[in-house]
Order: C-alpha cells, then sequence, then structure tokens
C-alpha cells in the first residue's frame, strides 16, 4: 500500500496534476502547487461542492471573505489560546513530533500485537477457529488489550487540558523510541500555535500583528449580520466559503493531506437552538451523500463519531476515506452550538442576533457546521483512480479512472496522422466542443501513445478523426473505462459526452 501511494505521489508530479512548492528550490516542507491538470481536477471538486451546496439550496448562499482579519477575531474564537499542538523533541536525532501522535502510534501497536496473535491463532487452528472465544480468553491478547486501556485512558486523561507533563510521563513509561535516532532522549512537551502570524502597517510603531487564517470559518461568523440583514435571510440559512487557510503543522507527511497552507469549502449552517441535533444529522446524510454519488465506493467511506468534544461543540463526526494509508478524515462535521457567534457579540461589543418575527424575539441562532479539505478530497480522488491495469495483449496500463465530471480533460481529439486535412478536421470538431466542455487536441506520436496519455491523465473520452471522417463525418469515440470504440456521427458527440461529464 505505502508503495501505491508513492506512485500515485510520482504519478502526480508526472503529469501535471501536484508539483513541490519551489521545486527549483528543492522544495517548500508541506506546501504544493498544483499543475495544469491539478488546477482543473481541484476547481471540478470546488464547483460540485458549491453547485450541490449553494446552488441546489435555496436558503444557502456563498461569500469570499479575505484572509486576513481582525486580530481580535482570534482572541474571541479561541485560536490565539487554545489552537496548540504538544510538540516534543528528539535530542539526538533533532526532530520534532506531536506527542499525541507518538502515544496514539503506541496504542497502535498494541492493536497490532493483538491482531497478530489472532491471525497466528486463525491460521493454526482453520476452520474451527472461534475468534470471538480466542479475543476474550487468550492470555496474551488479555495482556496487550489491558496495556493499550490502560495507555488509551492515559492518554485522554492527559489530552483533557492537556497535561503536557502528563503526556511526557506516559512517553517515558512506554519507552517510546524516536523511530529516527532510536533514543528515549525525549525534551519536555510545550505547548505550539499552529496560527501564522506577520504584520500589518509599514511604519514601526503602527504595526499590528495579525494572523493568517487558520481555518474559513471566522469569515463566516462575523459577516453573519451582513448576509441576514441584506439578503433578508430567514433562519434555517446557511453561508458557504471556499477558500486558503493555513496551519503550522509540526508534522507534515502524506503529501497533500496535511499541508500548511491548503484550502477548506465550509458551510455554517444557522438554525433555532433547539433545532441543531435534527440539522446535524440531516447534514451527516447529505454530505456523505454527496460523496457516494461520486461513484468511489460506498464502502469507503466511515463515519468517525467523537467522544470527546470540544468545549463548545454538542456534537461532532468525521466523515473518513479508506486512503492507502488507512482510514483518514476529508470532512468534519460538528455542532457549534452558540459558541462562535456569541464569542464576536463578547468580544466586538455589537449585538449578534436574530430577530424571530414568528416568535417575536431576539436570539442568538446555533450553528451546525461542515468543513472539507479541497486537497484531501483531491488526495482522496486520486487515490481512488489511480489503476495499473494488465491488457489482454500483455502490454500494461496506467489509468486515472476518475469520476468524469471531475476529469480534467472530458474529450481528446486525435487526427490519426498529423496530415491530409486530418488535422484541421479534428481542430474543427474541438472548436464545436470547447465551449461545452474541456476538450484538447493532441496530433503527436502514435494514436497507441497518445491514448495511454490520455487514461494517465483520466480523459474519458477519446475521439479519433481518420480518412473516413472527411467522407461521413464519422468519429471513432473510445471510453477510458472500457476502452470499446465506436464509430459516431460528429454531431451526436456533444450530447453523448455531456450527459456523462456535466456537475
Ligand atoms: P486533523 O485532525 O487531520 O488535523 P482537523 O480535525 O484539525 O484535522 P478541521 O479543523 O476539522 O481538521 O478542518 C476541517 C477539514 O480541513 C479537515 O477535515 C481536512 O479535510 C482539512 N484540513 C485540516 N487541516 C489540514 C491540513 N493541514 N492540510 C490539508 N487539509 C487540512
Amino acid at each position: 500500500q505505502e508503495d501505491v501511494f508513492k506512485k500515485i505521489v510520482s504519478h502526480c508530479k508526472e503529469y501535471g496534476f501536484v508539483f513541490p512548492s519551489s521545486d527549483i528550490y528543492d522544495g517548500l516542507a508541506a506546501v504544493y502547487d498544483y499543475g495544469q491538470n491539478g488546477v482543473e481536477l481541484k476547481n471540478n471538486i470546488k464547483q460540485y461542492w458549491w453547485q450541490s451546496m449553494v446552488l441546489l439550496h435555496s436558503n444557502i448562499v456563498g461569500i469570499d471573505a479575505s484572509i486576513f482579519m481582525h486580530p481580535t477575531v482570534w482572541k474571541a474564537s479561541g485560536h490565539v489560546d487554545a489552537f496548540n499542538d504538544p510538540l516534543i523533541d528528539n535530542r539526538d536525532s533533532k526532530k520534532r513530533y506531536r506527542a499525541d501522535n507518538l502515544i496514539e502510534d503506541q496504542i497502535g501497536k498494541y492493536e497490532e500485537k493483538i491482531e497478530k496473535e489472532v491471525a497466528k491463532a486463525a491460521k493454526k487452528f482453520g476452520d474451527s477457529f472461534d475468534e470471538a472465544k480466542f479475543r476474550e480468553t487468550n492470555p496474551r491478547v488479555l495482556e496487550h488489550q489491558k496495556k493499550r486501556d490502560e495507555l488509551h485512558a492515559r492518554y485522554t486523561e492527559a489530552m483533557q487540558g492537556p497535561d503536557l507533563e502528563a503526556l511526557k510521563q506516559i512517553i517515558l513509561d512506554e519507552g517510546i523510541v524516536d523511530p529516527i535516532s532510536g533514543t528515549k532522549n525525549w525534551t519536555d512537551v510545550r505547548q505550539f500555535n499552529l496560527m501564522f502570524s506577520t504584520e500589518m502597517g509599514a511604519s514601526a510603531e503602527a504595526t499590528n500583528k495579525i494572523y493568517l487564517r487558520p481555518e474559513t470559518a471566522q469569515g463566516i461568523f462575523v459577516n453573519f449580520l451582513n448576509v441576514q440583514k441584506t439578503g433578508r435571510m430567514k433562519l434555517p440559512f446557511g453561508i458557504c466559503q471556499i477558500g486558503k487557510a493555513f496551519r503550522n503543522e509540526i508534522v507534515a507527511r502524506q503529501f497533500v493531506f496535511r499541508m500548511r497552507e491548503f484550502e477548506q469549502m465550509e458551510m455554517q449552517f444557522f438554525c433555532q437552538p433547539g433545532t441543531e441535533m435534527k440539522w446535524f444529522e440531516y447534514w451527516k446524510k447529505h454530505r456523505l451523500a454527496w460523496h457516494e454519488a461520486l461513484g468511489m465506493g460506498d464502502d469507503n467511506y466511515r463515519f468517525h463519531d467523537h467522544e470527546k468534544l470540544a468545549h463548545y461543540a454538542n456534537a461532532a463526526t468525521d466523515i473518513e476515506f479508506r486512503m492507502p494509508f488507512g482510514f483518514k478524515e476529508v470532512e468534519g462535521i460538528h455542532s457549534r452550538t452558540d459558541f462562535d457567534l456569541s464569542q464576536h457579540e463578547k468580544f466586538s461589543g455589537r449585538q449578534i442576533k436574530y430577530f424571530d418575527p414568528e416568535r417575536n424575539e431576539n436570539y442568538t441562532p446555533y450553528d451546525v457546521e461542515t468543513s472539507i479539505g479541497v486537497d484531501r478530497m483531491f488526495l482522496s480522488v486520486m487515490c481512488h483512480s489511480y489503476t495499473e491495469e494488465e491488457l489482454e495483449n500483455g502490454s500494461s496500463r496506467v489509468v486515472l479512472k476518475l469520476p468524469e465530471p471531475l476529469a480534467p480533460v472530458k474529450c481528446a481529439v486525435l487526427p490519426l496522422v498529423n496530415k491530409d486535412g486530418l488535422p484541421e478536421k479534428a481542430q474543427e470538431i474541438v472548436n464545436g466542443l470547447k465551449f461545452h466542455f474541456n476538450t484538447h487536441m493532441e496530433a503527436k506520436d502514435s494514436i497507441g501513445k497518445r491514448y495511454r496519455r490520455q487514461d494517465a491523465i483520466g480523459t474519458p473520452f477519446c475521439v479519433t478523426v481518420d480518412g473516413d471522417t472527411l467522407n461521413d463525418n464519422t468519429v471513432t469515440l473510445r471510453y477510458r473505462d472500457s476502452m470499446k470504440q465506436e464509430r459516431v456521427p460528429v454531431e451526436k458527440l456533444r450530447e453523448i459526452i455531456e450527459d456523462r461529464v456535466s456537475i
């Protein structure tokens, strides 16, 4: 699985999806650029989200707030005081880790030991193996389970607060070693704020420390009154935003899964207090259905309900996707109560309330948030689509089986030879289609090579123009996944393709 992931990362670079940032300077850690194909795929994901959230719901609107915000916003939201990760260094390797990650990995090791015992016994006893009974009675399994549960309980308690000394003590007691140096030479655990800051203003006296937003949500909360009043919005209603967010992640790993600059698609859905659980359930269902509608396999998604809630939340769940490195969070759905609007009311001194004409009273609405990372969504689509296939004739191909509406290029028009009037005819076909969906022409190299290149970027339709086309105005239409080919009249192309690629 790790190997497949490596291949996906290099495929992304080789075919113009994702490049390391500032590549000619050897990159910048956990920052990436999207290339000519990546940007199209990413734009299609954003459009698919915007369409389903903003355009299909009459009570949801969008905004585009700025990245810089008044510094008090981040005091009110709690980010200045509490948007921290517990950090620990190893003195020998000089590597920096998240203390919570080290402990979670250790919990995972006990899990692995349990599963190893079970697998060993299953192999030994074959059909007569009673797995449930084995788990309940085998002394080694029970021992590992006990250690795991004790560690989990200690860890959960230490994370409340969090208690930094307790976290360090767990790392020492468990004998956790640095994977690089192999030593237990740990520093104390300290809090590390994930917000990037910079200065605004030109003269030294007048400069002000400001932050790059670590989430897009606050841009929506501070505009609640503006949008509600100018849009004459009635509860329940939602406000959406797509935009960049920045977090100084301590450990950046897994490619675009955890970046320091990334993009979020967020909605805050404001409702009457007391109705928030109904809407939380509604959005859980609706958001999962949105993912499933892409056809990437319903089995590849699961909910992960949070037991431990942030102090302002009364329900929270993640939608996880099966990545090559396990099930991972792609989207969070949180019932945030009236926390954010109330905090902004307190810190700004403005009354941030909704006048309910039916109840004839003012109150602070409750809020249910859906928050999805564009880049994580992009990664899930890439991981799902990347396929290596052995073909009947003994050759092989790499094909990106992207959901067709998300493909960067929808149709490639290929003149069989680069002469005899075929390129001109191909260009004429491109001109007729390009206003409806992304259509490219490719004339160089053998037709086989061109098919492979289009497969590798996930183009669902290839149209081949040959000598007969000039006489009867028909072309060969090739389908990416089945590689089936059929002869169709040029004037039918738009309808056939549009039917499958429109978002
Ligand atoms: P994690 O636990 O993985 O750090 P989180 O719970 O902090 O994520 P949220 O604050 O809920 O994430 O952010 C909402 C969404 O934003 C996440 O579901 C994820 O898709 C995306 N996201 C968060 N941090 C990053 C990051 N560093 N890089 C890419 N996407 C991110």
